[in-house]
């Protein structure tokens, strides 16, 4: 037993030591601040609280229900929202409850395809996908313009006609998505979407952050109704979900929050939601603007040395992320565990077109690169162009010495966390 217990303490520590020493470039990952951490070790990690404040199904909550409605005020204002639940222990239990408010099983749900850039938890039954395996919702797919990497407004509008004469109900178009560069056209189609008697949408998991700074795009300004999201990718942590949305649907979301999908919800993340939204209330459009900036550097000077970047025609990105075709290089899977071993961090990627390329998941043609992090973690558009000199070595060469070399002087004055009030070291467990 005790063996096991001094393993996993190293394992930890060998992990965190691991990431301070690496370039993290996971585009749905971030870095919390220390006070945000603090938290989620505090003793309202023991409790219960089903339910809404005032309305709770446990007692000793009275502190409990005065963070949990300060965490639902600050995310009213952060996205400027008539309701918002901040219960989700998720992103993708966001959506699903989104999903049991607002259509019952056998109804159908526009949203991206995966190569497209659509995430699992909109995914058809047959690839185990949340919204088909679990809430029986058959899914249609967005017409996609690869060349634009965007939702093709004009084809989308037939296509959500031709699926309404087809008989089938189509009661939620889901925005958004896992891959996404450019803002979604949300303005151009709602009206179209309303009309065909769908709910507009917005699975914001990813792009979050860059809302809440107000340099990407404002769904529910634009016209959508609901938007579910992630409170860690490009929000500063802790791992989590929230739903804001129209009054109009506040009282059945409550209900498909709790008892719909969770019994008690997380306190401890509750207390760390709050924080962190007050830090992005403070820091987020600084953030938001920089990582912007930083992916945008990011993605030229990688084009400049060759490396295929999607996007070229609107600029590469206009959020976090940066995608690209590694194909001359071997294929996602390669590169990825090729870095990996480089302690650079990122994901393989699914781009529009493999499927039809014979590629899958585990061999996809590109990689996705995100800079949420390295921003928080105070690097700016000098560091960039090293980074993409770094992957770019790393990319064609196979001397993983002389990169980790690099890797590793690239992150020796990056070891706190900037935006934050704390100012704390990113790494305390070593
Ligand atoms: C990451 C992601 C989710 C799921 O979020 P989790 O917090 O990991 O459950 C949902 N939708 C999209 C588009 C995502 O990228």
């Amino acid at each position: 037993m005790k063996n096991q217990y001094g393993k996993i303490i190293s394992l930890v520590k060998q992990h965190e030591k691991w990431f301070s020493e690496s370039l993290p470039l996971v585009a749905s990952e971030n870095v919390a601040s220390r006070t945000v951490r603090n938290v989620l070790t505090s003793d309202l990690g023991h409790r219960y609280a089903e339910g809404w404040p005032g309305e709770r199904v446990y007692a000793g909550c009275k502190f409990i229900d005065q963070i949990e409605l300060e965490a639902m005020s600050l995310a009213k204002t952060l996205f400027k929202a008539e309701f918002a639940d901040v219960r989700p222990v998720s992103g993708a239990c966001a959506n699903l409850a989104v999903y049991s408010t607002l259509s019952d099983p056998g109804d159908t749900m526009m949203a991206l395809s995966i190569p497209n850039g659509g995430h699992i938890s909109a995914g058809k039954k047959e690839f185990s996908g949340t919204a088909g395996l679990v809430h029986g919702l058959d899914i249609e797919y967005f017409v996609f313009d690869k060349e634009n990497m965007n939702i093709d407004i004009d084809e989308t509008k037939k296509k959500l006609k031709a699926v309404q004469s087809s008989g089938k109900k189509l009661k939620i178009v889901m925005f958004g998505g896992s891959l996404f560069l450019f803002p979604h056209p949300v303005r151009e189609l709602a009206d179209a979407v309303l009309e065909v008697g769908a709910v507009p949408c917005y699975d914001a998991a990813h792009v979050a952050g860059l809302i809440a700074g107000g340099q990407f795009q404002d769904p529910l300004g634009e016209g959508a109704h609901v938007m579910s999201f992630s409170t860690h990718k490009t929000l500063f942590g802790p791992q989590g979900g929230t739903i804001v949305c129209k009054a109009q649907y506040g009282e059945a979301m409550k209900k498909s929050v709790f008892p719909g999908t969770s019994s008690n919800h997380h306190l401890h993340s509750v207390a760390a939601k709050a924080l962190m939204f007050s830090e992005f209330l403070k820091f987020g459009k600084g953030y938001a603007r920089d990582v912007i900036r930083n992916a945008q550097v990011l993605a030229e000077t990688l084009a400049e040395k060759g490396v295929s970047v999607l996007g070229e025609s609107h600029g590469y990105t206009k959020s976090h992320q940066v995608a690209i075709d590694v194909t001359k290089y071997g294929d996602g899977g390669i590169v990825e565990k090729k870095l990996e071993d480089m302690n650079i961090i990122l994901n393989r990627q699914l781009l529009p077109g493999d499927l039809q390329a014979g590629r899958h998941y585990t061999n996809p043609g590109g990689i996705r690169v995100g800079v949420s992090e390295l921003t928080r973690l105070g690097m700016g558009k000098s560091e960039m162009k090293e980074v993409a000199d770094v992957l770019h070595m790393a990319l064609t060469t196979d001397k993983a010495d002389l990169v980790k070399k690099r890797v590793r002087g690239l992150r020796r004055l990056h070891q706190r966390v900037k935006y934050s009030f704390d100012n704390s070291p990113a790494y305390f467990y070593r």
